[in-house]
């Protein structure tokens, strides 16, 4: 056996849709971008939607739309992968992490509150590995203080969360905007790609503005105009544009998201049942009100077991694993500050080795690990995948 960690779920349908834009001449941002656009906003049920190049560019271009300036505070957690915690740098805000509910892994509300202060702008919450996050409990503090909320959905599409009685999409949005990511890491793929949803449009505005240079005319506009018109740059933009390939490719794989998330629910609820009777193994907590996507299947292991070790024996069945989600304080790139903690009730410049403020970030990256799950992957490769654990483990 020789079982990957991921598998995309790109095939001859992708290729095809590759072909349309590549013919005819017209190759990046245009007819096949806008029409990805609102096929992606009307699978969340957002009313405008806006296609990027990557997760991390609708990061940067969300928190620049909601507001965020140099020298803002945007809550946030450090358990994630790093983009989340660079956009904020992207914007010369100052990131201030909180620390995760271990069940979910993703951050905890009542951590939120103890962080605001007068500087705070926004909170950038993840919907971690797919799971959703407590939004409820988030909307109502960033309401109480008037904070803008911008969530890091980049594994979250096809996700679901009940709020006030209602099943709703990810990205509806619940915040400000939610931002997607289509690296083939995530559920769907445009080889890289981004995507950010809102229902204010002068939010989309003002990204679809950014994501050019700020040039102000469409580029579809001046191809049909008769008259020669200059374009102007009234502020700082970039070039985050996704292409048509890219929008080609994308609308065949949102095509196949719902086979897609149904098929990982599956495998999810075969390895809860495979793995329930097996104590080292502590499973990952869905919520009552939340459905993931499980883009990942992250478990955790019990103490006095070495996760690396479990992982290179799982090597060597043939089973490709993955360490838990990696925490942005312990890099390099943030052992100096900008990054602030709560400790004590206090914001505090943390310590990038063990942060006494992230304790269970910290555990959650130690002491877990990522099983594959993949649409493709069939119920014996699953089962051996569990057995092999089980052997590993007993
Ligand atoms: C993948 C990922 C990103 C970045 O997305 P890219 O498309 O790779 O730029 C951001 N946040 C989280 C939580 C991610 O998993």
């Amino acid at each position: 056996m020789n079982i990957p960690i991921a598998r995309p779920t790109t095939g001859r349908e992708e290729a095809d849709a590759a072909r349309r834009p590549l013919m005819s001449g017209w190759v990046t941002q245009g007819p096949e971008v806008k029409a990805f656009e609102d096929e992606f906003a009307v699978m969340t049920g957002a009313s405008c939607a806006c296609a990027l190049a990557n997760g991390t560019a609708a990061l940067h271009l969300g928190l620049l739309a909601v507001g965020v300036r140099p020298d803002d505070e945007v809550i946030t957690v450090s358990h994630s992968y790093i983009a989340t915690a660079n956009s904020i740098r992207y914007c010369q805000a100052i990131p201030v992490f909180v620390d995760i509910t271990p069940g979910t892994f993703n951050m905890a509300p009542a951590a939120v509150e103890a962080a605001i202060t007068e500087k705070t702008r926004a909170i950038l919450c993840v919907h971690q590995m797919g799971m959703p996050c407590d939004l409820a409990k988030i909307l109502e503090i960033a309401h109480a203080h008037s904070l803008s909320v911008v969530e890091d959905a980049a594994c979250a599409a096809g996700s679901e969360i009940c709020l006030k009685g209602m099943w709703q999409k990810i990205g509806k949005p619940h915040g400000d905007v939610a931002c997607f990511s289509f690296h083939p890491r995530k559920v769907i793929t445009t080889g890289d790609g981004g995507m950010i949803t809102t229902n204010d449009s002068k939010i989309d505005s003002e990204c679809k503005l950014l994501r050019q240079h700020a040039m102000d005319a469409a580029s579809t506009e001046r191809h049909d105009s008769k008259q020669i018109v200059r374009p102007q740059y009234s502020k700082l933009g970039f070039n985050y544009r996704m292409t048509d390939i890219q929008g080609a490719v994308g609308r065949e794989q949102l095509k196949k998201l719902p086979k897609i998330v149904s098929r990982r629910r599956e495998l999810a609820d075969m390895y809860r049942e495979a793995l329930a009777d097996c104590p080292p193994v502590i499973l990952p907590e869905e919520p009552k009100w939340a459905r993931s996507n499980w883009q990942s299947y992250c478990i955790r292991l019990g103490t006095g077991v070495e996760a690396s070790a479990v992982m290179q024996a799982m090597g060597v069945k043939g089973v490709s694993t993955r360490g838990g989600i990696m925490c942005a304080h312990r890099e390099g790139a943030y052992k100096t500050q900008p990054w602030l903690c709560l400790e004590e009730g206090r914001l505090i410049k943390g310590e990038s080795s063990g942060c006494r403020a992230l304790a269970q970030s910290e555990l959650a990256q130690d002491s877990c690990i990522s099983l594959p799950i993949f649409p493709q992957m069939t119920n014996e490769e699953l089962q051996y995948i569990t057995e092999c654990l089980k052997e590993i483990l007993t």
